[in-house]
């Protein structure tokens, strides 16, 4: 059962994830119940004028959504963290929290693509100028600040090609500067990256990913260092944010198999990279745990292990081969979204807008689920059989 902060910290990650916020269980259950509060009462005026008790309103919070929101904040190494409807509401939430008109944004040019076009509408319109930067960059980050910049985002590994960023160094750049580091960490689950102990001072998910993890809920989260969290909440307050209570029960849920999902997500994941590593069909596999990946060795320094989603580069070959691959995959599914316990595949043309991407041949991103690995490599090895059919 959940005991003090201090206690705590000596427990292993896996334990950790196992026992987190399970004091918000009663009557000797296990899980905590799904709370579906919109009035909450209060028994006399002095209270109601005081607020003086732990529930106001159904969107100020519930014993679900604290007992979720709790347990994020600990497997992220975090002070505390909000849930919203979506990852997306997730990171735009986090952006209109640090930035005012006339502020200046340095956005990784990795970005997830909708957080793109989130910058390039929503903040272009508040007044809000996005400068995008290379994700290899390091502490080069310096070089791009201006009196005005008030956010650095990050997204590390970056969307679809997987560049590896060194937080530590634009860490150190931001920090002097006064500027907020916020990261998208959503690959690493929180769980193989501690964007805490690597000192941002946000850390954006989309829970909908592996804390979910079974493809059935839409949820991000938002997690804070002490120092950024009392701007944050404020916002997520004023905005009327909050997340619904089943799928905040399904996410915490999800959280206490995270370790042994992303353990196997991670072997298998490996395997299937280096299979393909082996194929003439391929040019390049962009997984960081491989040692030509981009960013391979700060994935080494940085992080515990991998996430099953990586993407490969296929050497040039006609489209129709790409599609006579992909449409008749059998355990591979075509769709966006992932880390649930299926394996999926996407092709994907990355946008650039700081960098420039070279690579001639057509790009996939690959979710590798839970099938035994066996079985993925003979779907991907008639996949290609295909391609050179077609
Ligand atoms: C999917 C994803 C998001 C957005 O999450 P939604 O819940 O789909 O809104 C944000 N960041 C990354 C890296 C993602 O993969």
């Amino acid at each position: 059962m959940a005991k003090g902060k201090s206690d705590r910290s000596k427990l292993h990650p896996a334990t950790r994830i196992v026992t987190a916020s399970r004091s918000y269980a009663e009557h000797g259950m296990v899980n905590p119940a799904v709370y579906r509060a919109s009035t909450i009462t209060f028994p006399d005026v002095e209270t109601l004028h005081n607020r003086n008790q732990p529930y106001l309103y159904g969107r100020r919070g519930t014993p679900t959504s604290q007992a979720f929101e709790t347990a994020v904040a600990e497997l992220e190494g975090g002070h505390n963290a909000k849930a919203c409807p979506s990852g997306l509401a997730a990171i735009s939430t986090a952006l209109l929290a640090f930035l005012r008109a006339g502020d200046h944004l340095l956005m990784v040019d990795t970005v997830y693509q909708p957080a793109r076009q989130f910058c390039d509408t929503i903040l272009k319109g508040l007044g809000i100028e996005t400068t995008y930067y290379d994700p290899l960059i390091g502490k080069g980050i310096s070089g791009l600040t201006r009196p005005n910049t008030r956010v650095v985002y990050c997204e590390s590994p970056g969307s679809q090609t997987m560049e590896v960023q060194d937080i530590a160094a634009i860490v150190d750049a931001a920090r002097p500067a006064g500027i907020t580091v916020i990261l998208d960490n959503t690959w690493s689950a929180g769980h193989y990256f501690k964007a805490f102990a690597h000192g941002c001072d946000v850390s954006v998910q989309a829970a909908t990913k592996y804390l979910v993890g079974h493809s059935d809920a839409m949820l991000g989260t938002v997690t804070c260092n002490a120092e950024a969290w009392p701007r944050f909440k404020d916002a997520y307050e004023n905005m009327g944010m909050f997340a619904g209570p089943d799928d905040m029960y399904l996410a915490l849920r999800g959280m206490r198999t995270l370790d042994v999902r992303l353990e196997r997500h991670m072997k298998s994941a490996l395997a299937v990279a280096e299979w393909l590593r082996s194929r003439p069909e391929v040019e390049t596999v962009l997984h960081p745990g491989l040692s030509n990946a981009p960013g391979h060795s700060i994935w080494r320094r940085d992080f515990a292990g991998a996430s099953g989603l990586f993407s490969v580069v296929l050497k040039p070959v006609a489209e129709k081969g790409v599609a006579a691959m992909l449409d008749n995959m059998e355990l591979f599914a075509m769709g966006y979204s992932w880390g649930g316990f299926e394996s999926l595949v996407v092709p994907f043309k990355p946008h650039r807008t700081a960098t420039s991407w070279t690579a001639k041949g057509p790009c996939l991103r690959l979710h590798i689920g839970l099938e035994d690995t066996q079985d993925l490599i003979a779907d991907l090895d008639a996949g290609f059989d295909r391609l050179a059919a077609a």
